[in-house]
C-alpha cells in the first residue's frame, strides 16, 4: 500500500477546561506526529452548542502551547484545510448528510424528544432499560422508513421537526481495527442508530468528526478509549461514504484512573486529594477556580514527561525524558491496554528531578522574583550558589525558600531544644575563638573552613556538638539546612561574625534569664 502522510489531529470539545486526561492525548498525538515527520492539527468540535463554554478554547490553546505542544494547523494559527472550527464549518456537513440519505444509509425521524421520552419509560417498566432507536425499533418510529417518501416529504415542507440517523443494515458483523486493542467486533443489531444532523443546520459529534477527518486527510486517530464504543459506527460512516480506501487507522487510548486505581481520574478527585487536573489554573464563567499545574509550581518539561508515562512505557527502566527523546522512542504499539493509575507523588518526583537538573544561574532566575516578593535584594552570585546548595531538597521553585531563608536573614529565634541540648557557659568563649579562626581563614572556600574548623576542635578537644552544632545554632538559628561549611563561605566573615555575636548574646539571655 503506498504509505500516507501522517497528519493527526487533537480534536477538543470547548465544554469546559482540558483535562490533563486530554493534555496526554493531545501528547501522543504530537509525538506521533513529529515522530514521523507529519502534521500535527488543531480542530476545536464545538458542534453542540449547548456545551460551550465561554473561554474554554483560548483555554485549551494556552494548556498546549505551555506544554510545548505546538501545531502545524489549527484554529489558531490556519493551514490548508481550514477552518478548524467545527461551527465555522457549519455548511459542509449538511450535503454529507443529504448523501446519505440518497444513498440509503440514513434516514429522517421525526419522532420529537416527549414520544421518545414515553416509549423509554415505557420500555423501562417493563423491565428494558437500554432501549435504543434501532434496526428493530426504528420499524415502530415516525420516520422516513416507515411513513414513506409522500408523508416524509409533506412533513419536511411543513418544516417539522427532524433528525437524520444512521441507518444500520440487519445482523451484520461489522470488524474494525483499534492499534492499541486489535479488532473489535459487533453485531450490527446491537447498535444505536446515532443522530447524524439534526433540523437546526447542525451535525452531531458523529457526522462532523468523521467528515472532517476525511476533508482534512486525517491518516491516524488518537483519541480517549470514552470513544471506542463508536468505532464500529464511524467504521460505517466510512464505507457509507465510499472512503474505506482512505480511512484512519484509529487508535485508543486508555483511561487515567484515579489513585487507588477506581474509577476515571476526575476534577473531584483532585479537589479531594489536594493536586491539579489542570495544566493551567481555570476559572469558570460563574467564578469558581480550578488549580492548574502551572500555578502550583510545576515545569511544563515536568508535567509533560510525567504525562507521556501513563499509559506509555519506553520498555527500559528510563524515566527522566526530554521531547525529543519522546519523539524518538515513542510507539504507539508500547501504549498499554490498561487504564493507569495516576500519583500525585510521582508527579512531584518528576518535578524534583526537573529542578535538580537546572543549573544554579536558571533557578536563580526563577527564584528571583519570589525573593523580590520578599523584599530581599541579594547579588546574583549568591543566590546561584545557594540554589546550587539547596536544589536537592525542593520539589518546586518555591520550596528554596524554607531551605535557604537563613541565608537572607539573621536567626529572629533559636530553637529551645537545641539550646537546651547543647549551651553552658564554656560555648561563648569557644565561639569567640571560632570567630577568630574563621576571619583568618586566607582561601575561604568550604573544604579549607571545614579544615580549618576540624583542627581547632582537636587542638582544644572540643567535639563535634559544643563547636558544629552551637556555629550552626547561631548562624541559622537551630538544626537545620546543609553543610555549615557551606553556609559560612556563602555568608561570608563579616556576616558570621555578627550572627555568632549576636547569637552569643540573645542565647545568653535566654539561658541565664
Ligand atoms: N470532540 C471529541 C472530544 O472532545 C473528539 C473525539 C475524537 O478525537 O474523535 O473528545
Amino acid at each position: 500500500m503506498e504509505s500516507r502522510r501522517v497528519r493527526v489531529r487533537f480534536a477538543p470539545s470547548p465544554t469546559g477546561p482540558l483535562h490533563m486526561g486530554g493534555v496526554r492525548t493531545a501528547l501522543f498525538n504530537y509525538l506521533f506526529a513529529k515522530k514521523h515527520g507529519g502534521d500535527f492539527i488543531l480542530r476545536i468540535e464545538d458542534t453542540d452548542q449547548t456545551r460551550y463554554v465561554h473561554g474554554a478554547e483560548e483555554y485549551i490553546i494556552k494548556s498546549l502551547k505551555w506544554c510545548n505542544l505546538f501545531f502545524d494547523e489549527g484554529v489558531d494559527c490556519g493551514g490548508n484545510y481550514g477552518p478548524y472550527r467545527q461551527s465555522d464549518r457549519k455548511s459542509i456537513y449538511k450535503q454529507y448528510a443529504a448523501q446519505l440519505i440518497e444513498n440509503g444509509w440514513a434516514y429522517y425521524a421525526f419522532d420529537t424528544p416527549e414520544e421518545l421520552d414515553i416509549i423509554r419509560k415505557k420500555s423501562e417498566s417493563e423491565g428494558n432499560h437500554n432501549w435504543q432507536y434501532d434496526v428493530h425499533s426504528r420499524k415502530l418510529m415516525r420516520n422516513s422508513i416507515t411513513l414513506g417518501s409522500v408523508e416524509t416529504q409533506n412533513l419536511l415542507s411543513q418544516n417539522s421537526q427532524y433528525v437524520i440517523r444512521f441507518k444500520f443494515p440487519e445482523n451484520e458483523i461489522i470488524k474494525a481495527i483499534d492499534l492499541i486493542r486489535g479488532e473489535v467486533v459487533v453485531n450490527s443489531n446491537t447498535l444505536d442508530d446515532k443522530v447524524l444532523f439534526k433540523s437546526d443546520g447542525m451535525p452531531t459529534y458523529h457526522l462532523a468528526n468523521v467528515v472532517d477527518d476525511y476533508l482534512m486527510k486525517i491518516s491516524h486517530v488518537i483519541r480517549g478509549e470514552e470513544w471506542l464504543p463508536s468505532l464500529p459506527l464511524h467504521v460505517m460512516l466510512y464505507r457509507a461514504f465510499e472512503w474505506d480506501n482512505v480511512m484512519p487507522q484509529f487508535a485508543h487510548l486508555p483511561l487515567l484512573l484515579k489513585p487507588d486505581g477506581k474509577g476515571k481520574l476526575s476534577k473531584r478527585d483532585g479537589d479531594r486529594l489536594g493536586f491539579p487536573v489542570f495544566p493551567l489554573e481555570w476559572k469558570s464563567p460563574e467564578g469558581e477556580i480550578s488549580s492548574g499545574y502551572k500555578e502550583s509550581g510545576y515545569f511544563a518539561e515536568s508535567f509533560v514527561n510525567m504525562l507521556a508515562l501513563l499509559g506509555w512505557n519506553a520498555g527500559t527502566e528510563q524515566e527522566i525524558f526530554s521531547m525529543d527523546e519522546l519523539i524518538e522512542i515513542f510507539t504507539l504499539e508500547r501504549v498499554g491496554k490498561s487504564g493507569s493509575k495516576f500519583d500525585p507523588e510521582k508527579a512531584k518526583w518528576f518535578n524534583h528531578q526537573y529542578l535538580k537538573i537546572k543549573s544554579g544561574e536558571e533557578l536563580a532566575k526563577l527564584y528571583s522574583p519570589l525573593l523580590k516578593e520578599k523584599n530581599i535584594n541579594a547579588p546574583v552570585e549568591k543566590v546561584v550558589a545557594i540554589c546550587n546548595l539547596v536544589k536537592d531538597r525542593a520539589v518546586f521553585v518555591k520550596d528554596l525558600w524554607q531551605h535557604s531563608y537563613f541565608f537572607f536573614q539573621k536567626p529572629d529565634s533559636y530553637d529551645d531544644k537545641v539550646v537546651k541540648k547543647r549551651w553552658d557557659n564554656n560555648i561563648p568563649p569557644t565561639l569567640e575563638k571560632v570567630t577568630k579562626v574563621i576571619n583568618e581563614i586566607k582561601d575561604f572556600n568550604p573544604e579549607s573552613i571545614k579544615h580549618e574548623l576540624h583542627a581547632f576542635m582537636e587542638e582544644n578537644q572540643l567535639n563535634m556538638g559544643q563547636v558544629m552544632n552551637c556555629l550552626r545554632l547561631v548562624i541559622v538559628g537551630g538544626s537545620l539546612g546543609p553543610d555549615i561549611a557551606e553556609i559560612i563561605c556563602i555568608l561570608g566573615k563579616h556576616e558570621v561574625e555578627e550572627r555568632i555575636k549576636i547569637g552569643v548574646e540573645v542565647i545568653g539571655e535566654m539561658v541565664n534569664g
